[in-house]
């Protein structure tokens, strides 16, 4: 597996696998890689003659005050579980080769990237959408792999790459969890022993929720009082968000019906934890 550090020396390897006939599988993450970003790299390798995983902590997508400086880095490490998983390129780059200036252009959306974290955190989603675009321009063409532990990230990402008419095709991948049910993130790391026993009430939430939609609830306000009472009896975690929204508009009906998808994020100290379930309702 080759470690490439600059845009061109991708673009030169890429070109050359495509021109060779080989087709391209792209994993974009952050690093601290774990086995929800390997499961990632384990849906490409199969699905492309080559695939590329690239390690970026974007600073875009991070406001003044969040973990930015803090966020886990670790290199070899990534390397390997990288390798382990198939992978045959990773692309590091450093800041300065990424945004060599002060950025001017930006991609931002409005719809999908409107509720939800897009309310929590207002600048985010415009720092995911560039720093992806960016990485898209990159690449080339390709297939790209994201995973629904960012569901609102992968309607974004399909929205922009539709609207935008990207020469990408965009995947999306199932969660991975802990055994006891916990969404596997990086920032997980930070949960004091107490917050990471407590954090496995956003999956228990969601697993009610969508428990109440398959036997017949079809009122958001109901769904969305049962995880929020839940995710209360936590006594470390702090609620952010707890809703049922229709999976394709992020907005919430006011009758559920078709496919809807239950979000939650809490804030545990310094981690703040997302996590979802879907369902469809059948007319
Ligand atoms: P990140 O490094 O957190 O920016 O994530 C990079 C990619 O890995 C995104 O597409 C995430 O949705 C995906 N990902 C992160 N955690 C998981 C997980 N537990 N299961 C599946 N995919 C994940």
């Amino acid at each position: 597996m080759k470690i490439l550090t600059t845009i061109s020396d991708v673009r030169n390897t890429l070109n050359a696998d495509r021109a060779a006939g080989r087709s391209v599988g792209f994993v974009p993450t952050m690093g601290a890689l774990h086995d929800g970003h390997a499961s990632l790299v384990r849906a490409s390798v199969p699905e492309n003659d080559v695939t590329i995983v690239s390690i970026f902590v974007n600073p875009l997508q991070f406001a003044p005050g969040e973990d930015l400086e803090a966020y886990p880095r670790d290199l070899d490490t990534d390397a390997a579980l990288c390798s382990a998983a198939g992978a045959d390129y990773i692309f590091a780059p450093s800041v300065d080769e990424m945004y060599p200036e002060p950025i001017e252009t930006t991609v931002s959306l409005t719809g999908v990237s409107e509720p939800l974290d897009g309310q929590s955190r207002p600048t985010h989603f415009s720092g995911v959408a560039t720093v992806v675009t960016k990485l898209f321009s990159i690449m080339g063409s390709c297939s790209a792999y994201f995973g629904q532990k960012d569901f609102q990230q992968l309607a974004i990402i399909r929205k922009m790459s539709l609207d935008l008419s990207l020469d990408v095709r965009v995947v999306g991948c199932p969660i991975h969890r802990e055994t006891d049910g916990l969404a596997m993130s990086s920032r997980n790391i930070y949960l004091t022993a107490d917050e990471r026993s407590d954090s496995v009430v956003l999956n228990q939430a969601l697993a009610k929720a969508i428990a109440a939609i398959d036997a017949g609830e079809t009122n958001p306000t109901v769904v969305q009082n049962l995880m929020i009472e839940h995710i209360d009896s936590a006594v470390t975690g702090e609620l952010d968000y707890a809703e049922v929204v229709d999976a394709r508009t992020l907005l919430t009906p006011e009758v559920l019906a078709g496919e809807v998808r239950a979000l939650v994020a809490v804030q545990f100290g310094k981690a703040r934890l997302i996590d979802n379930m879907g369902t469809t309702i059948n007319a």
